[in-house]
């Protein structure tokens, strides 16, 4: 464990701490936004928004694959599984989701056969060692995850699993980046590039972020030291007027990307014309349906998908938080009606929801602190 311990170092940090105290102008507000949900859960786990100035505001991204799914996806996935009578597997992450009929869990409650998978690969056996049953994968993620959902469809086509199928609801990060810059309420001096997806899709796809956009972006890793030394990298390129794409995260993620997972991702799926997102709205291009090539394992060809469409809660602010254009606190449900044991939106859910993670390391323990006095 010596390699992540120096990550953790308190003092390499308040190192790194006390160069962005000397970078940062005093005179200019910095927002900064980390794309990623596990950017925002190390954030706040880290309490590294207490040891920046200020005048340094970081703003959470679109990068949670649950969050941005809009609920009427949750409410297709489940209506064909309860209709069909199929197993519904999925990751532990969308168990909680609620859909407007409930969550996962809550229809396994009520008698559905849903089950937790680790991989899609533990679904594929699920329907191995269940011939006389459909079995259904819900699936959801950005690039970091197509690619296991791609191996074992192609899994499943080698061995002829003909009870098999996948809702597929990857996304793709570049588009919802895209939307995210052309929104005209969103002003960003900088991004914290996603580490995960990056591992993929490597870091040649942010440089038009760079080049067109004039905003710099640096790809980072996950422990508290890699996310001071971003932000002191962005600083840098800030003050000496630069905007690239830089790569602190050099030792997992190649710049090219990981090109077997992307010759996967190529064959076994294709880009939807169009995808719904929470609080981005319809971006086109910006995720993943199978291939035709793949059709046979295709859920929606499969089954009829009853394409619920399902706004959110009126009071409930999923949108505004995953635009960054609130912080979760702001969000009036927060704390109150919205708790990660009763969550009405699926930010108050995932570890990597930035609501989950407020109200996980900043909420609940300045509610202890109070009580302790
Ligand atoms: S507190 Fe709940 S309702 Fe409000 S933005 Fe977060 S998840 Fe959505």
């Amino acid at each position: 464990m010596k390699y992540v311990d120096e990550f953790r170092d308190g003092r390499l940090i308040e190192s790194a701490a006390k160069e962005i105290r000397r970078l940062a102008d005093p005179g200019r507000h910095y927002r900064i936004m980390e794309v990623c949900g596990g950017h925002t859960h190390a954030i706040y786990r880290y309490g590294l928004k207490d040891l920046l100035p200020e005048n340094i505001e970081l703003v959470h991204g679109p990068g949670c694959p649950v969050c941005v799914l809009p609920m009427g996806r949750v409410d297709d996935g489940l209506d064909i599984a309860e209709t069909s009578g199929a197993i519904f597997t999925a990751f532990g992450d969308m168990m909680r989701v609620p859909g407007s009929k409930g969550s996962p869990l809550e229809y396994k409650a009520r008698g559905m056969d849903v089950r937790m998978v680790y991989s899609p690969l533990d679904a594929l056996k699920i329907a191995r060692q269940n011939p006389d049953r459909d079995v259904f994968f819900f699936a959801i993620g950005f690039e970091t995850t197509a690619p296991s959902t791609a191996l074992t469809l192609r899994q499943a086509k080698a061995i002829g699993v003909e009870n098999f199928s996948v809702f597929s609801n990857h996304v793709t990060i570049i588009p919802a980046i895209r939307a995210i810059l052309d929104s005209p309420d969103m002003r960003l001096d900088a991004f914290i590039g996603p580490g995960h997806v990056s591992t993929v899709i490597g870091c040649r796809p942010y440089e038009f972020i760079a080049r067109d956009h004039g905003t710099p972006v640096v790809v980072s890793g996950f422990e508290p030291l890699d996310l001071m030394q971003s932000i002191v990298m962005i600083l840098h390129q800030l003050n000496e007027g630069r905007s690239e794409v830089e790569n602190q995260y050099a030792r997992v993620v190649p710049w090219e990307g990981n090109l077997p997972a992307l010759r996967a991702l190529a064959e076994v799926f294709t880009l939807r014309p169009y995808f719904e997102w929470r609080g981005l709205g319809f971006i086109s291009q910006s995720a993943l349906g199978l291939s035709p090539a793949y059709a046979a394992f295709d859920a929606e060809v499969r089954y009829e998908v009853p394409g619920v469409r399902v706004t959110d809660p009126k009071a409930a602010q999923c949108g505004e938080v995953l635009k960054g254009v609130l912080k979760p606190h702001q969000c009036k449900l927060f704390g109150k009606e919205c708790t990660p044991e009763h969550p009405i939106g699926a930010l108050m859910v995932s570890s990597e929801g930035a609501c989950a993670a407020e109200f996980q390391y900043r909420f609940r323990i300045e509610e202890l602190e109070i009580l302790e006095q």
